[in-house]
């Protein structure tokens, strides 16, 4: 039960989920929605799922400014982008909701955010829970499904692999170094590569999104690969607010940005052209930025010149680094 809430917004708990949250089940597969102790939902034989959570907290993953549309369809996105990293179909969602008080208007935009997003998806909001508290907090647990066997994890990504990314890279760290600019709606409203991802199965030897920059991201998977790469720092796409900022800043953004929400992924040379095709069905931007090298680590060619790229991107608990 909720503790007493604003004088003008007497709603409780309850009555805040009735309204915001419950909606009709769409999925066969969910049997209870919201409304028990747990929901219900009978697996299909063949299947495996993949499961994540993210939480976005004010102003530590989103300016404190953000509209409440945005906030609700970021949470979403964030999530839905870690399932389509794998290759999954995103399916269902549980809402962890954390708000200082349970004002209508702010939770109707939120609502719409989320729901707006989900609905392109499919995607089915079968719980959560509500708390009030001084700092807003979102958690969203996402479930997707995926053949058995067919999920694409980080640990595939093969000697002599094309290293592909989707989209362009570093707008979002851009859109929040400058404030208002034609770059914000990549910040606030990431669009996750939800179809496009789902035909990678059986194409990609690795993939994951891009969430806390290009080089760290990439990092794990090479890593977890026992592989390296060399990026070409000229095939990177880049906004072109981006290029007309000097090299060294336009690198930051790009390499240690976070926020894209873009893939990257590793694919056999010879799949090249299969994947273009793909791309263009489904309008999905797509680039070769580097080739995966038995030696490991993560080295980038620009200028002529061959280096080490050592610098990180977001880390929390890192005061070395910056929030995004
Ligand atoms: P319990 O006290 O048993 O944990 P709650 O009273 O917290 O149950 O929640 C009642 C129902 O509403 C549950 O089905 C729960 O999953 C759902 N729920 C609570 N908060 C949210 C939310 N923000 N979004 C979606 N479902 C929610
Ligand atoms: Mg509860």
């Amino acid at each position: 039960m909720a503790s007493a809430v604003g004088v003008l917004f007497v709603m409780n708990e309850f009555e805040l989920i009735r309204q915001f949250f419950v909606e009709p089940t769409t999925d066969a597969m969910v049997r209870l929605g919201i409304g028990d102790d747990c929901a219900i939902v009978a697996p299909q034989a063949g299947e495996e799922w993949v499961i994540t959570t993210d939480t976005l907290v004010a102003g530590r993953h989103f300016p404190l400014d953000t509209d409440a549309y945005s906030i609700g369809w970021k949470a979403l996105a964030v999530n839905l982008s870690d399932v389509a990293a794998m290759g999954a179909r995103p399916r269902m969602v549980l809402l962890a909701l954390s708000v200082p008080d349970a004002d209508p208007a702010w939770l109707a935009q939120f609502r719409q955010g989320l729901f707006d997003l989900a609905q392109q998806h499919g995607v089915q909001l079968i719980g959560g829970d509500t708390t009030k508290s001084p700092l807003l907090s979102i958690t969203i647990t996402a479930l997707g499904s995926v053949a058995s066997g067919q999920a694409i994890r980080r640990s595939g990504a093969q000697v002599g692999d094309y290293v592909v990314v989707t989209g362009s890279i570093g707008d979002a760290a851009y859109a929040l170094r400058h404030p208002h600019s034609a770059l914000q709606h990549r910040l606030d409203r990431p669009i996750p590569r939800v179809a496009f991802a789902q035909g990678l199965r059986g194409v990609a030897h690795a993939m994951l999104d891009i969430s806390d920059g290009l080089a760290q991201d990439l990092g794990h998977l090479l890593r977890q690969s026992g592989v390296g790469v060399v990026l070409d720092w000229s095939a990177i796409p880049i906004h072109p607010l981006l290029a007309a900022l000097p090299l060294p800043e336009q690198q930051q953004l790009v390499l240690s940005g976070g926020d894209d929400y873009e893939l990257c992924f590793t694919i056999a040379p010879h799949a090249w052209p299969v994947l273009q095709e793909w791309a263009a069905q489904t309008n999905t931007p797509v680039q070769v930025i580097g080739q995966i090298t038995a030696q490991q680590g993560l080295s980038l060619s620009c200028q002529g010149q061959i280096s080490a790229w050592t610098h990180t991107g977001f880390m929390h608990f890192d005061s070395t680094t910056t929030s995004p």
